[in-house]
């Protein structure tokens, strides 16, 4: 069904802060990139959601933009991949396709007493148990609930099969498909395993979560590989591509991440610097259930291969921290000024900064947490609170890269990584002197979207394997670590002090 002599692959990448369209060749090179930024809606203390149509809209656009750019046309694009902010879920109506409320945001806290609740009685451990997820704001199922009970008329059109849930992967492949003309309703088994609803050994909704969170059966997307060689549906000519491409690729961001790193041996692990940071280590065919405060979660599965499955440490706050810098204190003007600024200092002059906005993620799942800058002095400046923030990026994986090896053993050797915070020299170098390992970071950054890409494109064989993609990977950067092993114990420790001033400081009981 590919377009059998198109030289391309392309890649949606739907992010939490925006939205690119990219294309790559056989070498996994860029060939046409283009990006849009969409709105942060923030009513209330702790919300985050984004709307839905202007998702869609922004999704358009840059996949005219990107193709009229490089002047290409459908027919250049052997597939289309997609890859998507994962968790942030919507509901809309598949008749009229209007969402019935914003998408909330993975980010979003509004959930925390129902996660907690959860946690307090068995209902918790069963979550655990099945989804390899702890009951959290973070994952879709609660903010569904959410919807069905703040809604009006959402249950009702629930029960009648009107109202359907999706993550934003799903939403951008029913327009792709046609929309309200027959729109494929699908996610791909990484989307699904976050939102503590699929079994992640039978890799289906379970029906004892779905009774938990009271959502109705008829609202899911169908579940599908992360590849797909009879491919979830093709891409409408009246749409923004212009023409027919197979759409054979959706993967959570993170799990595109993996791909895009080639990560395809248990003990290979990537870390994604963006609006959060996400570091996953792929465990094989193996389900590893953490011990340490990590999730067990779907790395990928190609067509009816046995699902390849990762343990994942995310952290809520890292990029988004800079972003604070920059919006909310106003001692920046842009992400990339952070460098500039924590540069005037050697060190953050004793202070550090746990960025705790939404609660702590992994390793504590701690939602009673909140940021607090701490260690200040009279003489401390904002260059010293910009090297913090700097700082807190690396100690959270610090944190992160000591619960891998205490649940799997494996300690990573070079850190590889991604995402737009590596665009940052000072925070990277600060990555290899807090870890003490070497950071490595590929030629092509963009591993999201490439993986995505690669996904859809080993589906109609535009590449042939996982080696043809190995052979695809190059370094483009690297960081030794400079401090001595004194200055890492130190700072470390410093750090954890710093986290236990966070916790118990919203009530959510
Ligand atoms: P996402 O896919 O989550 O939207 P990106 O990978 O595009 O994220 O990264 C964007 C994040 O990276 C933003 O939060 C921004 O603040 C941060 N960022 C971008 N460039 C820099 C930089 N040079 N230094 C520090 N942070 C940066």
């Amino acid at each position: 069904m590919a377009n059998e002599k198109a030289r391309y692959v392309g890649a949606v990448d739907q992010g939490t802060t925006s939205t690119r369209f990219m294309v790559f060749d056989h070498s996994g090179n860029e060939v046409a990139k283009y990006q849009l930024e969409h709105t942060q809606i923030m009513t209330r203390p702790g919300w985050v959601e984004h709307d839905p149509i202007e998702i869609w809209e922004r999704t358009s656009s840059v996949i005219q933009s990107g193709l009229r750019q490089a002047g290409l046309g459908a027919e250049d694009l052997a597939a289309l991949g997609i890859t998507n902010q994962r968790e942030t879920a919507l509901v809309w109506n598949k008749r009229t396709g209007r969402p019935y409320y914003n998408a909330i945001v993975w980010q979003d806290t509004r959930t925390d007493r129902l996660a907690a609740a959860l946690d307090r009685d068995e209902r918790g451990q069963t979550i655990r148990r099945k989804t390899g997820l702890p009951p959290a704001t973070y994952f879709s199922g609660g903010k569904v609930q959410w919807i069905l009970e703040n809604v009006e008329g959402v249950r009702e059109a629930a029960e009648r099969g009107e109202a359907v849930f999706g993550t934003t992967d799903s939403w951008l492949v029913w327009h792709l498909t046609g929309g309200v003309n027959g729109g494929v309703h699908v996610t791909d088994v990484t989307n699904a395993s976050r939102t503590m609803l699929m079994d992640l050994e039978t890799l289906d909704w379970d029906d004892e979560l779905l009774g938990i969170f009271g959502i109705p059966r008829s609202m899911l997307p169908r579940i599908e590989p992360s590849s797909c060689t009879a491919g979830y549906g093709t891409t409408t000519a009246d749409g923004p591509l212009g023409g027919q491409v197979p759409l054979t690729g959706i993967l959570g961001d993170q799990q595109a991440a993996m791909v895009g790193q080639v990560c395809f041996e248990p003990g290979m692990a990537k870390n994604t610097y963006g609006t959060g940071n996400f570091m996953l280590l792929n465990t094989g065919n193996e389900l590893v259930r953490s011990k340490a405060g990590l999730l067990t979660t779907v790395c990928y599965r190609f067509n009816d291969e046995a699902p390849v499955y990762a343990l994942e440490g995310s952290i809520a706050v890292t990029g988004s921290a800079v972003q604070w810098l920059r919006d909310q204190l106003g001692i920046i003007s842009g992400a990339a000024e952070s460098e500039n600024l924590a540069r005037q200092v050697e060190d953050s002059g004793g202070c550090y900064f746990v960025p705790a906005f939404s609660g702590l993620f992994a390793p504590y799942w701690r939602s009673d947490a909140r940021g607090a800058i701490v260690g200040l002095s009279r003489y401390n400046t904002n260059a010293h609170i910009a090297r913090a923030t700097l700082e807190s990026i690396c100690y959270q994986s610090r944190d992160v890269t000591e619960a891998m090896r205490e649940d799997s053993g494996v300690a990573v050797e070079v850190l590889k990584v991604d995402g737009g915070i590596t665009a940052n020299r000072l925070c990277m170098q600060l990555q290899a002197d807090v870890l003490g390992v070497p950071v490595s970071k590929p030629v092509v950054a963009e591993t999201t979207a490439l993986g995505a890409a690669y996904a859809a494109g080993l589906a109609v064989g535009f590449w042939k394997d996982t080696a043809e993609l190995t052979a695809n990977w190059n370094e483009g950067e690297r960081w030794e670590p400079s401090w001595s092993e004194q200055q890492r114990t130190d700072g470390y420790a410093g750090w954890k002090k710093a986290v236990q001033r966070t916790l118990d400081w919203v009530d959510v009981d």
